[in-house]
């Protein structure tokens, strides 16, 4: 029977340093550069100007606009390529990967766009099957219940086969849940508690082998 395991990336795969680098420092240096202002008076001027669209629009996401917007000639690519020391795969995602994929297929869904996700899991991206962005495939910019019926839609599994791990409590376990998926909440800094709780991806591992071992019992 197939069964399917979705990850989330960013704080689930991957730490968040790299996509708040390029955010926070990378696009308020090109702007000091370009207006030939202060880096301070940048980063206070680029980061008021995400506030006013704020996290509810899609424009937030999409570092083609800010360039635009910014009016900033310089290659996104070549941008995110700038940080990519930044990025950083969690160690015990590394083993959950590996002690996974033989038996599951492996998926990543995000709500980040394509041009981060490309980069940030390009080193690990034989791992999964597919990888589905809510922003770029659907233009939603969280993951809503449309976007993970989409989900299990494309992977053409029913939710009781499918798992999915993400490190916020609403999109990644409430919104998963009431479509039926078996969502489990990331919680690496240990403020909740529960059954669907995990405090790394170790521990996840190990509830699915406890599962497959489960089941072989029977
Ligand atoms: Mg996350």
């Amino acid at each position: 029977m197939k069964e399917v395991i979705s990850f989330d990336m960013d704080g689930t795969l991957t730490d968040k340093k790299f996509a708040d680098s390029v955010w926070r420092d990378g696009i308020p240096r090109l702007y000091k550069e370009k207006y030939e202002i202060e880096l301070e008076e940048a980063v206070k001027l680029v980061e008021s100007e995400y506030e006013k669209v704020g996290e509810d629009n899609i424009e937030w996401y999409d570092i083609n606009y800010w360039m635009k917007y910014f009016d900033l000639d310089f290659s996104v690519e070549d941008l995110l390529k700038m940080y990519e020391d930044k990025i950083k795969i969690f160690p015990d995602a590394l083993e959950a990967l590996d002690g996974l994929k033989d038996r599951y297929t492996l998926v990543v869904s995000t709500n980040a766009m394509r041009e981060f996700v490309d980069i940030q899991i390009g080193g690990i991206k034989d791992y999964f099957t597919y990888i589905f962005s809510s922003t770029s495939d659907l233009g939603m910019v969280k993951k809503e219940t449309k976007f993970y019926m989409e989900v299990l839609k494309e992977v053409k599994v029913e939710p009781e086969n499918f798992y999915h791990v993400g490190d916020h409590s609403i999109f990644d376990q409430e919104v998963p849940k009431k479509v039926g998926i078996n969502a489990y909440l990331l919680d690496r800094e240990g403020d909740y508690e529960g059954d669907h709780v995990v405090r790394d991806l170790r521990e996840f591992l190990e509830i699915l082998k406890g599962m497959y071992y489960g089941n072989c019992d029977e």
